[in-house]
């Protein structure tokens, strides 16, 4: 604001020769006027003379008989302000603040462009104008605080959505869930998976894939209104109920969820087709603290993957043995990359004899990473659903042909093929190299297969099976009696052992089933020109049985344990033979 917008007064100056009654006199008959300017004979400011100032004055017991005649030189201001109509109000209110803080000028003098008088500007005038400037100045800057405000605000809620759905992101929904613990909130999280959703991003491309995103986004954003649904990134979602218990009613609900879910969404290559997969637990039902709140709806949603989608909350005896699987799987890793599987060697033993013909190689994990000793029967079966069972196959063999070789034995040592195996024909090349390179003849090999379902496509088995035969390693049917197939397999493949299942030589004496499967077995084996080998043999008086049904082979504890110890494996003789 300039001084030239404010009201002017254009009173006459006083000058040379002007006494104090003419300013006292005129100050009196214009109450409205503070100030009066003084000039020079160009009409430039010399000064200014206030009302206050010279009423005060005039007004004191002398005053007027004192003052009346003096020259008003002799009574001019001390600090006189000039200005001009093109300067800013501030700029001067600054400048004479700096000097004089304690009061206000009252009153200004306007020059004109040449610097000579124009009129004066009233300082109750000027200090209104500057209050004013500084009220609108004021709600300039409550505007920008407010504009800020919203600019911060908007950067938040940018901070706080994922730019793509525009749902709450996963710092914001850990937040939510946060809070639902501290208020003991019951509640319920539910964590959303889209299933086939990177074939399809990969096959349509991302434009697809982000509208798909989007569209889940939207129909859980419409679902309910009591949900706070987030998007945890990639094609995981997540939504957090308050104040919800379990009950069937939710549990329906989040059934109808599901289903909304899965509708197929149009985008640009048409008709699209996403599952989705839901897992859900509740606060503070299956879980007390946040961390272990994501980890059980996590658990849950893993087994609704692996069971194809769908919907599954969150069981503690389901999920928590799933825990321990995945734990075992990691740990079965590292002991194999740390080479720490080993073999041990259980005697197989000729009954009629009683020496030992040869060895059977049996996998222990003892490793340290782990607080138990995990059995094969638990181990083994992971490794081929795993995919490791080669690994410990060759681990374990690569060991115990070593042992053998540095032991000396000229026997037989029978090693346990997964069928997995026996479908990969580079079995038996890499087979033969490793028997080539330990020294160790390939007739003393014997390979123990078992009867189980996953004979289902037998060409390849079979062929390799065959493959073997020729090279000279025998081959045993493990577990003779336990499967289904058990007849075509011995008709099929080159066998030249069955090995009759511990369960029934343990139940012999007391299951006439048994006993027969046992006799039936070993006749069948005399038929075919096969062995038999009986596993399991604990007892004298089972080992009598067996005798007298003519089997050849006995393995079990009444003629040693299996030991990693290949030399305090040997040491046993048939104690009970004779
Ligand atoms: P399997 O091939 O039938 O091995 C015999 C099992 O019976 C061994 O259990 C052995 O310790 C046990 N055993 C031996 N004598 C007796 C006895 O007198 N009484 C009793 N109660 N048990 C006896 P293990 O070592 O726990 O192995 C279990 C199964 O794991 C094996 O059964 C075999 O199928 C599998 N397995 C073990 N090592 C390997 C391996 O390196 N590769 C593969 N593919 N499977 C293996
Ligand atoms: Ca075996
Ligand atoms: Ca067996």
């Amino acid at each position: 604001m300039f001084f030239g917008t404010l009201s002017i007064v254009r009173t006459k100056p006083l000058q040379g020769g002007d006494l104090f009654r003419d300013a006292a006199d005129f100050f009196t008959a214009n109450p409205n006027i503070k100030i009066r300017a003084v000039v020079d004979k160009e009409r430039r400011p010399v000064g200014a003379v206030s009302r206050t100032h010279l009423l005060a004055k005039a007004s004191g017991k002398f005053g007027r008989a004192l003052f009346d005649n003096r020259d008003i030189h002799g009574f001019l201001e001390d600090k006189t302000y000039v200005v001009t109509a093109d300067q800013r109000l501030t700029d001067v209110f600054a400048d004479v603040s700096a000097k004089d803080v304690t009061s206000a000028p009252e009153g200004y003098i306007l020059v004109g462009p040449d610097g000579r008088y124009e009129g004066v500007i009233d300082g109750l005038v000027v200090l209104r104008a500057l209050l004013s400037q500084n009220a609108t100045l004021i709600g300039d800057l409550n505007r920008e605080v407010v504009d800020r405000r919203s600019a911060e605000e908007d950067a938040r809620r940018l901070a706080d959505t994922d730019i793509l759905t525009g749902l709450i992101n996963r710092r914001v929904f850990i937040e939510a869930l946060d809070h639902c613990i501290q208020a003991n909130d019951p509640a319920v999280l539910v964590f959303v998976d889209l299933d086939r959703f990177k074939y399809l991003n990969d096959k349509y491309g991302h434009a697809v894939g982000d509208d798909v995103l989007c569209k889940t986004a939207e129909r859980l954003a419409d679902w309910s209104a009591d949900a706070l649904p987030a998007r945890l990134g990639g094609d995981e979602f997540a939504v957090l109920i308050r104040h919800a218990e379990r009950n069937q009613d939710l549990l329906n609900e989040l059934e109808q969820l599901h289903t909304l879910l899965c509708e197929p969404t149009v985008s640009k290559p048409g008709v699209v087709n996403v599952g989705a997969s839901l897992g859900i637990a509740f606060y503070p039902h299956d879980a007390t603290s946040r961390g272990d709140w994501l980890h059980a709806a996590d658990k849950a949603m893993a087994r609704a993957k692996s069971n194809n989608g769908g919907i599954k909350c969150f069981d503690a005896a389901q999920d928590l043995a799933h825990d321990k699987q995945s734990q075992l799987s990691d740990a079965l890793r590292t002991a194999i990359s740390n080479n720490l599987l080993q073999p041990a060697f259980q005697p197989i033993v000729d009954i009629a004899t009683g020496e030992i013909s040869g060895y059977e190689v049996l996998a222990r994990w003892n490793g340290p990473e782990l607080d138990f000793v995990p059995t094969p029967s638990e181990f083994i079966p992971l490794a081929e659903r795993e995919g490791l069972i080669e690994e410990v196959f060759w681990c374990v063999t690569r060991k115990a042909f070593k042992a053998y070789t540095d032991y000396g034995l000229d026997l037989k040592l029978a090693l346990n093929v997964s069928p997995i195996q026996c479908r990969n024909r580079q079995f038996v090349s890499r087979l033969e190299e490793l028997a080539r390179r330990s020294g160790i003849a390939l007739k003393n090999i014997e390979v123990e297969i078992t009867e189980t379902t996953m004979f289902r496509d037998m060409t390849d088995t079979v062929a390799v099976l065959q493959e073997l035969h020729e090279l000279g390693v025998s081959l045993a049917l493990d577990d003779f009696g336990t499967g289904y197939s058990s007849l075509s397999l011995v008709k099929d493949l080159p066998l030249s052992k069955l090995k009759i299942d511990k369960s029934f030589v343990q139940s012999a004496a007391t299951s006439r089933n048994a006993r027969k499967i046992v006799s039936a077995a070993v006749g069948l084996s005399k038929a075919l020109n096969m062995k038999c080998c009986a596993e399991g043999v604990e007892q004298n008086s089972q080992l009598a049985y067996l005798r007298k049904l003519g089997c050849e082979y006995g393995q079990g504890f009444l003629f040693g344990r299996p030991d990693l110890d290949l030399s305090r494996a040997s040491l046993p003789r048939l104690k009970a033979a004779g």
